[in-house]
């Protein structure tokens, strides 16, 4: 089977549409099965700090899961609740408890932060020139190995999004790569292939192929992802991850349902 398990809404308040919206188009386009995984709200900032536009607002939570369990009753696709939960150091116990109020199919942890910076973000773009690459590699790669280390999500996204803009070392990243899939497998969490890359400037599928490669030969499990921010891009590059996947030895991915992890064949 096919699914799109990263999808979001405008309630995060940078995508457009409704549930409904995202839903019609992956009707239309045959999709088994999706999953919204819209942005969980800041919750490691002080509530006065929280900016507008990064997330849903914590009063939008669970109107936000509601919405989806509403849409599972009638929807012919199958649909699950998840979300793209932010991982900050420090604010484990904050999450954990946002988290466990909530019955997700899924939670995908994301690195977007960098020690506050939003590195994803087109208008903070000026910070990449204040870092030696190779140690901002360095950084991202630590941050996301310990988000899998909590336990606490079932999924890492876009694993290696610090390549977003093109900043790439000259180093080998084939190191980085070897140490991250390792921790991977031992924390048990999946491995998110997110084709928002292609729409990108680096215009690659996150995570790169030798990411990928080394996370097959570890026996990291996959999901797979558009990242949609606009209803047109459910399942946008499916089928290049497709193609990618098996490319690199996969024949399966992984779905969730309450947290529990079911191995499919891929089609
Ligand atoms: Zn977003
Ligand atoms: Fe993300
Ligand atoms: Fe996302
Ligand atoms: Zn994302």
């Amino acid at each position: 089977m096919i699914t799109d398990y990263h999808i979001h809404t405008k309630m995060c308040g940078h995508a457009t549409g409704d549930l409904e919206d995202y839903l019609a188009v992956a009707i239309r386009d045959g999709l088994e099965e999706i999953g919204f995984s819209d942005h969980l709200p800041l919750y490691f900032l002080p509530p006065a700090a929280i900016p507008v536009g990064y997330a849903m607002t914590e009063a939008d939570l669970p109107v936000y899961v509601d919405a989806v369990q509403r849409l599972q009753e009638t929807s012919p696709v199958r649909v699950k609740l998840g979300v793209e939960a932010d991982y900050v150091p420090g604010c484990e116990s904050k999450l954990e408890k946002l988290l466990k109020a909530y019955p997700f199919d899924y939670v995908i942890g994301s690195v977007h932060f960098i020690d506050g910076w939003s590195f994803d973000n087109q208008e903070e773009i000026d910070r990449y020139s204040q870092w030696d690459i190779w140690e901002l590699y360095e950084r991202y790669f630590t941050l996301i190995q310990q988000a899998a280390m909590t336990g606490l999500f079932d999924i890492m996204a876009h694993p290696d999004l610090i390549k977003k803009f093109n900043y790439l070392p000259s180093q080998d990243l084939m190191p980085l790569y070897e140490d991250t899939v390792q921790i991977f497998k031992r924390a048990g969490v999946c491995m998110e292939v997110n084709t928002a890359g292609l729409r990108c400037p680096v215009q690659e599928i996150y995570p790169a192929p030798g990411f990928l490669r080394a996370a097959f030969s570890q026996g990291v499990e996959v999901t797979l992802g558009s990242d949609a921010h606009h209803p047109e891009q459910v399942g946008a590059g499916l089928p290049e991850a497709v193609n990618f996947l098996k490319a690199a030895g996969y024949s399966e991915i992984a779905s969730f349902k309450r947290r529990d992890r079911i191995i499919n064949n891929m089609l």
